[in-house]
């Protein structure tokens, strides 16, 4: 537990980072000419629920996790924030999942969309995103960027559920050229997509600790921080 000191210390603490994040955002989105809004989505992962708790105090509005046993206690405490589940889903997760959060950025499969699409029961569609693996790697999770199209229009025919956009996992290069490169192929993919299925919009979710810069750069509009926000790491340094 933290008594009132430490509560106000991290409060003030992740505000001060959530600043510093939407001045690069908005440096990023000068440096390549968009205008569009950012979303910030707090990965809390990494910190427990009585840290969790505060961060609306600080005016965070979403938060995400990637483990369903490590967000129920934190979905427990009724935040006033929107949940975001951002890991793999196994089938035996996918009703909770469903019934818990009001986005999911890892979809990659269409069981899984069968799934979700069965267990939501609110009448509000859940929000989902197509994770792809942009980088053909084997052991990474994701649709291959062929199949997304069809992913896609399985998606679309699902009464509740609402296709949001395309996530991403940039590749950890120490060259930020590379990463660049993938983002790029992401948001070639969503451009693709909105003409083939006449769609009005989809969101691009991707940048990380490490390389939200250059995601937003390249056209992400929501990016989902971890240490950098919510721990006092920064990973760039
Ligand atoms: C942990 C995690 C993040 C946040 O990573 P940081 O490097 O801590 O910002 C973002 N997306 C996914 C899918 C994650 O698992």
């Amino acid at each position: 537990m933290l008594d009132q000191q430490e509560e106000a210390t991290y409060i003030r603490d992740v505000l001060d980072r959530k600043n510093t994040i939407l001045q690069e955002i908005r440096d990023a989105l000068n440096r390549s000419h968009q205008h569009h809004d950012v979303r910030v989505i707090a990965v809390t992962k990494y910190i427990d629920e009585t840290k969790a708790r505060l961060l609306p105090m600080a005016g965070i509005t979403d938060c995400a996790e990637n483990r369903l046993q490590v967000a129920e206690p934190k979905l427990a405490a009724h935040m006033p924030v929107l949940w975001h589940f951002i890991g793999p889903v196994q089938m035996n997760k996918a009703k909770k999942v469903a019934q818990y959060f009001d986005f999911v950025h890892s979809v990659d499969r269409k069981e899984l969309l069968d799934a979700l699409d069965r267990y939501r029961t609110v009448e509000k569609p859940l929000q989902v995103f197509l994770q792809v693996n942009i980088s053909h790697e084997p052991q990474k999770s994701g649709v291959d960027p062929e199949s997304v199209v069809d992913l896609a229009i399985h998606c679309l025919s699902k009464a509740h559920l609402q296709l949001a956009g395309l996530m991403m996992i940039g590749t950890r290069y120490d060259d930020m050229t590379l990463v660049r490169n993938e983002f790029r192929m992401l948001r070639g993919l969503r451009d693709d997509l909105l003409e083939r299925l006449s769609l009005p919009k989809l969101e691009l979710s991707m940048g990380m600790s490490q390389d939200f810069s250059v995601a937003v750069e390249e056209g992400a509009t929501m990016v989902r921080i971890g240490r950098f926000l919510v721990l006092e790491e920064n990973p760039r340094t």
